[in-house]
């Protein structure tokens, strides 16, 4: 086996490789948590596993960290097999949700915890907390409680913490899912710029497509077990591979079936971001001269959601299209006057890009999507629909 081989296409300069998973699963009883994972993270890389809950993206990362034994498959860290090595054996640090800091011990002996496990000097140990601490803006916090820290400082120590080893690769499991929005979009930036800063490869997991797409260069998309697609966030986001990814990152309509021939001409599954579609009066549906697609339909819903607004369009074809417009003068009250007027929708046909449908149970799948959306502020959800051009899921 090459080590270090591309398995993903993705553009991103490829260095060395700190992680690589070659044919990983993990069985709980009948319950398949991981089921068949390759993927090579490169050295300095920034890789997000996302997914929706239950997708496996945490039993990878635990097996990565050694937590969890794999039924089968290898892990190696650059280079070296340690699949059947103890955790405290690997040069892998992992950043828990709940920080999980010792409360009786103050911030600096928090952070110099793991150093005094492995019998460092006291001077020695001293220095490198604070060096810790200042890396993560937090110097002068060290004779504090992590109870006299807020939620954003208490989640810097964690991560000093495991910075002060000096790991090769820092695992973090939805390291900012306790963190109010404001915050959490604070700490996002200033992660991101840590690990530029420390040159430390992150693996960060995380069910949050916003987050993944703002912190990361490469994504690896979980769905039941398997990875769906690894790329870019704008490969991901701009060129979904599979009906999945579409649906999961961010908002996509889905043409397929009798409304796919009838509105593209084509059969299959298509993806179209709402982003893409232009908008205007139906009275203006002459044929397009720049080879661009028409639809012509009338607007059955119109969400007003600050800086955009979401018009949900039932095409004379049939089926549904959901197209989003940016409110640069128009006000709640000029935008809700819309619904139930005749509009032309038009699009490139280079924004309709053909999708691998789902293999998964359809039901099963939809269900996932729609019980994960319904956790996320701002969502909205569409039933999946055969044959006809349903947004599955709304984003944030
Ligand atoms: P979440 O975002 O909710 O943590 P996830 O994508 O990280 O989800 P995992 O925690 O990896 O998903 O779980 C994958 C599947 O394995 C789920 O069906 C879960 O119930 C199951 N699972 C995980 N750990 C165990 C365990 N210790 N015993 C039994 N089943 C488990």
């Amino acid at each position: 086996m090459v080590v270090g081989a591309r398995l993903d296409g993705a553009t991103a300069a490829a260095g060395p490789v700190a992680v690589a998973l070659r044919g990983l699963t993990k069985s709980f009883g009948d319950v398949q948590a991981v089921a068949g994972v390759d993927l090579d993270i490169y050295d300095g890389e920034f890789l997000t596993l996302l997914g929706p809950s239950g997708s496996g993206k945490t039993t990878v990362l635990r097996i990565i960290a050694g937590f969890e034994e794999a039924t089968a498959g290898t892990v190696l860290l650059a280079g070296r097999d340690v699949t059947t090595v103890p955790p405290f054996d690997r040069d892998v640090n992992t950043v828990f949700q709940d920080y999980a800091l010792f409360p009786h011990m103050s911030v600096r002996e928090n952070v110099a915890y793991g150093l005094r496990v492995r019998k460092v000097g006291k001077a020695d140990r001293r220095e490198r907390a604070e060096q810790a601490l200042a890396s993560v803006a937090l110097a002068g916090y060290g004779d504090r409680r992590p109870a006299q820290l807020s939620g954003g400082q208490r989640q810097r120590v964690a991560l000093a913490r495991a910075l002060v080893n000096r790991p090769k690769v820092l695992l973090l499991d939805e390291p900012l899912g306790a963190l109010d929005l404001k915050l959490r979009e604070q700490m996002q930036g200033e992660l991101k710029a840590l690990q530029r800063d420390v040159g430390i490869t992150f693996i960060f997991v995380t069910h949050d497509q916003q987050e993944a797409l703002t912190m990361s260069d490469r994504i690896a998309v979980f769905h039941a077990g398997r990875i769906e697609q690894v790329g870019s966030p704008a490969e991901v986001y701009e060129r979904p591979a599979t009906e999945f990814v579409a649906g999961f990152v961010g908002t996509s309509n889905l043409l397929r079936g009798a409304t796919a021939e009838a509105v593209l001409g084509r059969s299959g599954v298509f993806s179209i971001r709402p982003e893409k579609i232009r908008m205007s009066p139906a009275d203006d549906a002459s044929s397009p001269s720049d080879g661009s697609r028409l639809a012509v339909g009338t607007v059955a819903e119109v969400t007003y959601v600050g800086d955009v607004t979401r018009y949900l369009v039932s095409l004379d074809l049939g089926g549904q299209l959901l197209g989003v417009s940016q409110n640069v003068a128009a006000t709640s009250q000029q935008v809700e006057a819309l619904r139930g007027l005749r509009v032309a929708l038009r699009w490139s046909p280079d924004a309709e890009f053909e999708v691998t449908p789902d293999t998964t149970d359809p039901g099963a799948a939809a269900a996932i999507l729609a019980a994960e959306r319904a956790a996320m502020p701002g969502a909205s959800v569409h039933p999946l629909e055969e044959g006809s051009a349903v947004p599955p899921a709304g984003g944030a």
